[in-house]
């Protein structure tokens, strides 16, 4: 039988484990703790020997739906979801990791990532920032100590396209985990395990939940690494399948011990949220398409940073690796013209800080998300004083190109 789409197979994926009364949608359960008649099955779930629920910060059956959406989404073996994107991250991080490891990051970095990579400096993680746009800064950057790969698909705000094929090669002959941030391309433009990730993040917060009304975040397993190849895994999560070692040591030490749970009525919202993934990130694309084209034809508009043109450094990579190029692009207005009073002007698009929404949302970064990280580390990133980063949504174009010629007035 041909292999079901994208869409079908998500939108379908409730039903397949018989649920109660035929509802279509997982069911909301609340319910915090799980009653068992006989004890010792108690036990054999908490030992791991049988499937089943023990207390939710662990599991719950509306989170264990959106799991295997985000899993089949991904096309891997295993997925974990997290009450945020930061916390699968970290917690990803925080259970892998030792001190004395080294990483190997993208300099190019949503910014609290960044911030969290800071923290795990302090804790004796070495963490080196390289121009993962080249393979070659991050074979240069390998040392006896490193454990990991971390870069983003399409880095926010400057759109730099990781070398993602060729690092993925890298990792596979130096054994290294290939962690790859994919909240900016979704699982619907561009799947990691084709270029050989190890383990893909999403931060469900953005496309995949699409409508900035629930936080989440999730780990996602592509089988890929051989976990016996890592020694950061404790004896006890090597008595199962090696396959499970890296995502059961993340569910215990990260979720389990660390807590950063998501909870049913968020992961209600998620799901229903990715039903129309393709949808909204099609439309969404297509309309940063337009605005970037009509944003190149502006004398105030200085640079536009986005891969689906011509000129942008990695478009031939982006065409090659991605079914579309993506639904955030940034201007640099030229000197003179205030970005404050230039968003001031817009009707339809909002300032704001989320992205990935249905709504069009425009945000001034170096003043906002960057802030924190100082003028130098800015300037390393390419993020001018006067940058607009916008994430389009899925407005009608000709509205969102009435705010440009506002703004521009
Ligand atoms: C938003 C975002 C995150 C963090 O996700 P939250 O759900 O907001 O915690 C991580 N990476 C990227 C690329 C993001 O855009």
């Amino acid at each position: 039988m041909a292999k079901k789409g994208f869409t079908t197979v998500n939108l379908h994926s409730d039903r397949k484990d018989k649920p109660e009364h035929g509802v279509l949608h997982k069911a909301i359960h609340p319910s915090v703790a799980y009653g068992y008649e006989d004890s010792r099955h108690l036990a054999e779930v908490f030992q791991g020997k049988r499937a089943g629920y023990n207390y939710g910060r662990q599991l719950n059956p509306t989170v264990t739906a959106l799991q295997q959406r985000v899993c089949a989404m991904e096309e891997g073996i295993a997925s974990v979801v997290f009450a945020t994107g930061m916390a699968a991250i970290s917690s990803t991080m925080l259970s892998l990791l030792r001190a004395g490891d080294h990483v190997v990051s993208s300099e190019f970095l949503f910014g609290n990532t960044n911030s969290l990579f800071g923290t795990l400096q302090n804790l004796g993680i070495e963490v080196s920032f390289v121009d993962a746009t080249e393979v070659a800064k991050v074979e240069a950057a390998i040392t006896e100590n490193t454990r990991l790969v971390f870069v983003e698909t399409i880095a926010n705000p400057a759109t730099q396209v990781a070398d993602l094929r060729k690092i993925g090669e890298l990792c596979q002959s130096k054994k290294l985990i290939y962690f790859v941030d994919n909240t900016m391309t979704s699982p619907h433009l561009f799947l990691p395990k084709t270029v050989g990730a190890s383990l893909i993040i999403n931060s469900l917060t953005k496309y995949i939940g699409g409508h900035g009304n629930a936080l989440g975040g999730s780990i996602t397993d592509t089988g890929l690494f051989d976990w016996q190849d890592f020694d950061n895994i404790l004896d006890i999560y090597r008595s199962a399948e090696p396959a499970l070692w890296g995502v059961t040591q993340i569910k215990k030490k990260g979720l389990r011990d660390m807590g950063a749970s998501l909870g049913p009525e968020a992961a209600h919202h998620l799901a229903v949220g990715s039903e129309t993934l393709p949808l909204r990130m099609d439309r969404a694309c297509s309309n940063a398409k337009l605005l970037t084209e009509f944003c190149c034809q502006q004398d105030k508009i200085k640079n536009v940073y986005y891969p689906g043109l011509e000129d942008h450094p990695q478009h031939s990579r982006a065409r090659q690796l991605f079914k579309n190029f993506g639904a955030i692009f940034s201007i640099d207005l030229v000197d003179g013209v205030d970005c404050f009073d230039f968003l001031n002007k817009m009707e339809t698009i909002i300032s704001s800080s989320n992205l990935g929404d249905t709504r069009t949302l425009a945000i001034p970064v170096a003043h906002t998300i960057y802030y924190e990280m100082g003028a130098e580390r800015r300037a390393s990133m390419g993020i001018a004083d006067s940058m607009i980063r916008f994430s389009t949504g899925i407005e009608e174009s000709n509205d969102l190109l009435a705010d440009f010629e506002l703004a521009l007035a």
